[in-house]
């Protein structure tokens, strides 16, 4: 029987009877895997009513202390479900079971350990002042939870994803009304099931599922006793809830799109160069924000770039992602395929040179009902064309050569995306000087994705508003208020 997947508010999953039911189908081959509830706004309101009224309870009651014991508890019970996870995100994204056990879910737990240790040795400030009768004030500040914390997720990355925004807003001690992205509802529910278990007291953590605008992503953000949204997903979406957060005047974080540039200069550790970009473009299938879906690289070593890069897309491994040989899975839905074979076929329309792929694998007939792409190199297209300007989230990436280190800033400048960038030298000098001209939140030198939670991460330009990570996250899960003592 399919399983049938509902809200978990108030510490309890919801009946189902009664409930409009949507499929969430396989990426690997269309077979529906499970059912999901849709939460109407009445179910929106008992959630957030839930959130809001654990904020008085005993979580509100609790010290640091006991709040971090007790995310540390989460994440070793993640860590006991590893294998739950692994399946259920898996299930959710399709993706080989190595990214799942290597990167989304030991991060996922990681989420939880690190802010819980960052919110217990975090300090404030205190200022001492001169007054005109010679005693002094004491100024400090303190730290307190902003309320009831919206938190809308993708689907691309879910787990990690969604574990970054409750790590830090939970370890601050707020409460949380979870929307994850109805592509990937898995591990949110499973989460319910490991706060449950470790005494998270009921409300503190609360799912609801469904759409975006008009549906129950749109009832969070519009929900008056919402006190902030933390959102994850693409800038045109943003720029929807931000409109939303405007009324009643709620804070926002956003980590939106991007359209990252490779650079790889001449001098660069070849083989390591090769190694990172096709990482950073064809990792989850091209699904990944930090990705690289524009690559310049300097002249002399460009076809040999090209044909390396080439070689190794072309030895992917597609299969089921529970397959240990499989390399490679589908992208998340159908929709989304379509929207990345488009650009595939605007690629050619545009004058591009298909140096592979472009279009559909021949797959099994047992996967053929699935997502599946091939992924993609091009070369030879204008620096306006749509493919080398918008973000197709998609495993494919255009190949430009370059001359200079002020030309390739400025074509990597030249787009209204600031989210990340990878440099590939062994120039020093050159790779600080880059890091400071490129326009972006997150420069990589010599390596992709190597993340230290403690660090800044967030975008600029359209790519995001906002930095969360280590002391960072704390500026918008907490509200800094000052007392001032007279002496
Ligand atoms: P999306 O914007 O389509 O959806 C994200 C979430 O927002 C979903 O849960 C969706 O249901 C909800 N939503 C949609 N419209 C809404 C509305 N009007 N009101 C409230 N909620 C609404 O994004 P996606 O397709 O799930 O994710 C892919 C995008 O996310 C890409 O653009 C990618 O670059 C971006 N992303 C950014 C980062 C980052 O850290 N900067 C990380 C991962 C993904």
């Amino acid at each position: 029987m399919t399983r049938i997947i509902t809200s978990f508010i108030d510490g309890e999953f919801q009946p189902a009877e009664g409930a409009r039911l949507f499929d969430k189908r396989s990426p690997v081959d269309g077979r529906v895997i499970a059912r999901i509830a849709e939460a109407p706004q009445a179910e929106v309101d008992r959630a957030v009513r839930a959130a809001r009224a654990a904020l008085r309870g005993d979580w509100g009651r609790m010290t640091v202390e006991q709040r971090a014991a007790m995310l540390h508890a989460v994440a070793d019970e993640i860590t006991r479900r590893f294998d739950d996870f692994v399946e259920a995100e898996m299930a959710d994204t399709g993706q080989p079971s190595h990214v799942m056990t290597h990167v989304f879910i030991p991060r996922g737990a990681a989420n939880f350990k690190i802010f819980a240790d960052v919110v217990k040795n975090v300090p404030t400030e205190s200022f001492r002042m001169d007054t005109p009768d010679g005693r002094g004030a004491l100024n400090y500040a303190i730290r307190k939870p902003k309320g009831v914390i919206g938190v809308i997720c993708p689907w691309n990355a879910p787990f990690l994803l969604m574990t970054w925004k409750l790590g830090p807003a939970l370890a601050c001690g707020n409460t949380v009304v979870v929307k994850p992205s109805e592509e990937t509802p898995l591990t949110a529910a499973l989460l319910g099931e490991v706060m449950a278990k470790v005494g998270v007291p009921k409300g503190v953590y609360n799912v609801v599922n469904g759409f975006g605008p008009k549906s129950t992503g749109e009832f969070v953000t519009t929900h008056p006793q919402v006190d902030a949204i933390t959102f994850t997903g693409e800038t045109r979406t943003g720029t929807a809830i931000m409109k939303a957060a405007a009324e009643g005047l709620r804070d926002v974080s956003f980590e939106l799109g991007g359209k990252n540039a490779g650079i790889v200069f001449a001098d660069a550790d070849f083989d390591a160069a090769v190694d990172g970009i096709f990482r950073s473009a064809f990792l989850n299938t091209g699904q990944v924000c930090l990705g690289t879906e524009r690559v310049y690289v300097e002249r002399p070593i460009f076809e040999r770039f090209r044909d390396a890069l080439k070689a190794k897309v072309e030895a992917v491994r597609y299969g089921r992602p529970e397959d240990h040989a499989s390399t490679y899975g589908p992208l998340i839905s159908q929709e989304h395929r379509d929207k990345v074979l488009g650009y595939y076929q605007r690629a050619v329309d545009e004058g591009a040179t298909v140096v592979t792929g472009g279009g559909v694998p021949d797959m099994p007939a047992d996967l053929k009902g699935g997502c599946w792409v091939q992924p993609t190199i091009w070369t030879g297209l204008s620096d306006d064309a749509s493919v080398v300007r918008e973000e197709i989230f998609g495993p494919c990436c255009h190949l430009r050569p370059f001359d200079s280190e002020d030309e390739v800033v400025a074509l990597a400048n030249d787009n209204v995306y600031g989210l990340s960038t990878t440099i590939w030298t062994q120039h020093l000098a050159r790779a600080h000087r880059m890091a400071e001209r490129i326009e972006v939140g997150i420069t990589w030198i010599n390596s992709w994705f190597l993340r230290d939670l403690r660090t800044p991460f967030g975008g600029s330009k359209q790519s995001g508003i906002g930095r969360e990570g280590g002391v960072h996250s704390l500026e918008f899960y907490t509200e800094t208020r000052n007392v001032c003592v007279k002496l």
